[in-house]
């Protein structure tokens, strides 16, 4: 009997805050077994063709991008920060290519903030080291700093970097200037993509929103929703199927995988091929691309 395809539909590289250059991650993704396999950088697309020229032969490869939101939380609050899968889109349409431009821009800035503020209070950081840590038009996040912090031997993991200093608490975090969900999820259905809510209720990392939120997004064109993620645990997943049953929304798992940078094995949670079949059917923008 032939088994099912193995996809994984959330991974970044070295193009965001991953530590395998694109390469890299497929040919990790090759090794844990992946047949579908999805980029899926920070606020950029610059990984998709390093990526596609690795490809080994019948490897399918979803190019895609995690776009930084900002939404209503459904709560009296202020707005929170949420993550926003696109994928197949047109990477030359002209309002993401400025809307990435512009946040990664936005990134630079903001962790060079959090660094300084950092160095203020005596950690032995600097802006020219941590962003020794990110080449050239590449995206710059928190993780890049956490690397810093663990070369300077301030602590001992980068998930200690954050849930000691870098998390979204702390007096040290600097918000950057997000996209509001809705107009990331219109950009990308303007470039022929579709909009999955990424890790919408991963608790962990700070506040989440409310199911109606969910709810709205899904009836201003959210396409899916991410429910099998490191982050959520088993209420959540089934809080979300029940949301997505509801919504018409396709369910995802993936893994987020991020090398090194997180001990997230890539392919750990996966996608279910009839629900990359309906995700499929919702695009118009790029192909898979085949090995
Ligand atoms: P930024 O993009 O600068 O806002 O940083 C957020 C990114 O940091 C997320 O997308 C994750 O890749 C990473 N991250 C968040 N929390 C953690 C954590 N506890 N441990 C490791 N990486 C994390
Ligand atoms: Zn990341
Ligand atoms: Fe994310
Ligand atoms: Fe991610």
């Amino acid at each position: 009997m032939v088994s099912p395809p193995l996809i994984d539909l959330h991974t970044h590289s070295t193009a965001s805050d991953g530590t395998d250059t694109p390469e890299q991650l497929v040919a990790a993704a090759h090794r844990a077994g992946v047949d579908v396999l999805a980029i899926t950088d920070h606020d950029t697309t610059g990984g998709w063709d390093a990526a596609a020229a690795a490809l080994p032969t019948g490897m399918r490869l979803v190019r895609g991008a995690e776009f930084s939101c900002v939404s209503p939380t459904g709560r009296e609050e202020r707005p929170v920060s949420v993550h926003l899968l696109g994928y197949l889109f047109d990477p030359t349409h002209p309002a993401i290519v400025a809307e990435q431009s512009r946040l990664r821009d936005e990134r630079v800035v903001r962790l060079a903030r959090i660094t300084e503020k950092m160095a203020a209070d005596g950690y032995p950081v600097d802006v020219e080291s941590v962003f020794a840590l990110v080449p050239e038009g590449t995206s710059a996040g928190r993780p890049h700093l956490a690397r810093a912090l663990v070369g300077a031997g301030v602590v001992g993991s980068v998930n200690e970097a954050f849930a000691t200093l870098l998390h979204n608490g702390s007096p040290y975090y600097v918000p950057k200037a997000d996209t509001p969900v809705e107009r990331a999820i219109a950009m990308v259905r303007a470039a022929g993509g579709v909009a999955v809510f990424a890790h919408a209720f991963a608790r962990r990392r700070g506040r989440v929103v409310e199911p109606s939120v969910i709810a709205d997004l899904a009836a201003v064109g959210l396409g899916g929703v991410e429910v099998d993620h490191p982050d959520h645990t088993p209420e959540d997943r089934e809080l979300l199927r029940e949301l997505a049953a509801a919504h018409d929304l396709v369910t995802t798992g993936s893994s987020d995988y991020h090398g090194t940078n997180k001990t997230t094995p890539v392919a750990v949670e996966h996608t279910d091929p009839d629900a990359f079949d309906a995700l499929l059917s919702r695009t118009s923008g790029v192909d898979v691309l085949v090995g």
